[in-house]
């Protein structure tokens, strides 16, 4: 496995790859990984002859205040972890490369990134369509892979690379959870006993409302209740948003139907948390 930190060398590397024809795969990462992380990157094994990792915790994502200089980062860790999984290459690019003196670009994806996280994280999808360019034209990789686990994300990513004609298959992947249904996430790090404890309560609400569905629940309005009211049962958890929305567009929904996808973001203690899952066809 090779860690490569310059952009120059990144882009030597990689059009040679491309040159000899080889298929790239490329998982964009902040790093400190979990399962979650190793099965995109299983999946970009699977399906490539040349697997990419970057790990890069991007600054113009993070909104002020937010905790970018708490990030958890183990980069000896994550370099075992992307053995096991299989990474051929580990990209880490310093911010200062990245970002150089007198970086003046953005790319900025409008409509979908207007409500969710990007209600409350007004700048965070900017920062997120800047960096996964960049990175796209430094890597060239023929398909990255994603979470839906960061659902909104995912829907922007695909919208950006459509718009913007770029010739990258966008991989969504489903979301790895624990055994007792927490969705993984570098920041669970930050959740003491009895944090991770309640923050069970945002799967549970997922299960409340796929089972109110299931059971012929249509509104969108009973079961954003039920689940609220869930939420508001534990004493850690404020609740940032709960919505029902169209899996593409991310327009809130009155009616559920198969398109419908239930979306949570809250806050356990001061820790930021996001879910998400399908209304209907939930398995
Ligand atoms: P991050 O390091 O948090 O920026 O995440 C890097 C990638 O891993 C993103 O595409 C995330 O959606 C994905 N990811 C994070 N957590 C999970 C999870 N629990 N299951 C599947 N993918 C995940």
């Amino acid at each position: 496995m090779e860690i490569v930190e310059s952009i120059e060398l990144m882009q030597q590397r990689m059009a040679r790859t491309r040159a000899a024809g080889s298929t790239i795969a490329f998982v964009p990462t902040m790093g400190f990984l979990h399962d979650g992380h190793l099965s995109l990157l299983k999946e970009g094994r699977r399906r490539s002859d040349l697997l990419v990792l970057s790990i890069f915790v991007n600054p113009t994502q993070f909104g002020q205040g937010e905790d970018f200089d708490d990030y958890p980062r183990d980069f000896q860790q994550d370099c075992v972890l992307a053995q096991s999984a299989g990474v051929d290459i580990i990209f880490t690019p310093t911010a200062m490369a990245m970002y150089s003196t007198g970086y003046a670009t953005e790319v900025n994806v409008s409509g979908i990134t207007s409500g969710l996280c990007g209600a409350s994280r007004p700048t965070h999808f900017r920062g997120v369509c800047t960096v996964v360019t960049k990175l796209f034209n430094i890597v060239q990789p023929h398909i990255a892979l994603f979470g839906s686990k960061d659902f909104q994300q995912l829907a922007v990513v695909k919208r950006m690379t459509r718009d913007l004609n770029l010739p990258i298959e966008i991989v969504g992947m489903a979301i790895y959870r624990e055994t007792d249904g927490l969705a993984m996430s570098s920041r669970n790090v930050y959740l003491n006993s009895e944090q991770r404890c309640q923050a069970l309560a945002l799967s549970q609400g997922i299960t409340l409302a796929q089972d109110m569905v299931k059971q012929g629940e249509a509104e969108a309005g009973a079961v954003l209740a039920a689940v609220s009211s869930h939420l508001g049962a534990q004493s850690l958890i404020r609740p940032d948003y709960i919505a029902v929305c169209h899996q593409s567009t991310l327009e809130p929904q009155q009616q559920i139907d198969k398109d419908s996808v239930l979306l949570i973001a809250a806050f356990v203690g001061s820790t930021r948390l996001i879910d998400n899952g399908y209304l209907m066809d939930a398995s």
